[in-house]
């Protein structure tokens, strides 16, 4: 028995109550997109979803920390917590004074967001800069955090848009920034598949789910996302999908499966072209291939 020898407790082992999650929500508010456009109804069924996911966050424990974004066409805006002083919340029907400010904060953020924005409405979203400044956001937060307390953060990205090619070199940035940063970004497909925002759930170790059917949406947030990463592992969640690792060309920002690379800066480019745009290095036109000739042995 003397043999035993106990393992110590150090002191560096933190309990659990020092560790918190940070979740940044991404909703795309942006009223171009086709499944909104089709029934405008159903964004206030999205938006019900995002809310009562968002509460079930903090439900999870007192420290948990959420901010909400909404992304449009032309601007990206913190709509929890909002820009200006948080409104006054009594407590109404017995509910959570903070449920309840969730809810309040976010509507009337919203609606204050999409009554100023509806000239000349683009299809197209800022994925890429809305998820750059949840980046900026979790950064802050680690920074005034106090010490001795783990931020676990991780960005939600709800969105039907399409992901185009063109924002791929903000979308290749964000992600790698992401993954060095361990924030973990998980995208839930309301309407089209992202294949690009899909490469960058499998870089940041994210989940992605393209949406079988709307009616469905809290339910799948809550079985699908809720869960913290580490738990993940433990649950049956939809099996992993084959990603498509396309890369979209620098001059015509169409996704290519075989392209040229330039040696320098790693630029990729569908057609061969004897100066990079990028770096501007100069090549040299591929010539026929040369014969090689066999070397002749001297002759000692
Ligand atoms: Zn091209
Ligand atoms: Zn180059």
């Amino acid at each position: 028995m003397n043999n035993i020898v106990l393992k110590r407790e150090s002191n560096t082992d933190f309990s659990s109550t020092d560790e918190t999650s940070l979740l940044v929500v991404i909703f795309d508010s942006n009223p171009g997109q086709q499944f909104l456009r089709d029934n405008t109804h159903v964004l206030t069924h999205c938006l019900d979803s995002i809310i009562a996911f968002s509460n079930a966050h903090l439900m999870q424990k007192a420290q948990n920390k959420l901010a909400v974004m909404a992304c449009h066409s032309k601007t990206s805006q913190f709509i929890f917590p909002g820009p200006g002083k948080p409104i006054d919340i009594r407590q109404t029907d017995g509910q959570y004074e903070i449920f309840t400010m969730v809810e309040k904060t976010i509507k009337h953020n919203l609606s204050k967001l999409l009554g100023s924005d509806i000239s000349n409405i683009l299809t197209e979203s800022l994925l890429a800069g809305t998820i750059a400044m949840a980046l900026c956001y979790i950064a802050r937060m680690q920074r005034i955090k106090s010490p001795g307390i783990k931020i676990n953060s991780r960005i939600l990205l709800v969105t039907g848009s399409s992901d185009s090619a063109s924002q791929y070199m903000n979308y290749m940035n964000v992600f790698f920034t992401a993954q060095k940063h361990n924030v973990v970004i998980d995208v839930c497909a309301l309407d089209q598949h992202l294949s690009l925002l899909q490469q960058g759930c499998d870089i940041t170790g994210g989940l992605y789910l393209k949406l079988p059917q709307l009616q469905g949406l809290l339910q799948y947030l809550l079985w699908v996302f809720l869960p913290e990463p580490p738990i993940r592992e433990k649950l049956v969640l939809p099996p992993p999908v084959k990603v498509d690792y396309r890369a979209a060309c620098f001059c015509h920002r169409e996704l290519i499966d075989i392209g040229f690379v330039c040696s320098v800066c790693l630029s990729i480019f569908c057609k061969f072209s004897p100066i990079c745009t990028t770096c501007h290095t100069v090549f040299k036109m591929p010539g026929p291939l040369a014969v090689k000739q066999k070397k002749k042995k001297l002759k000692l």
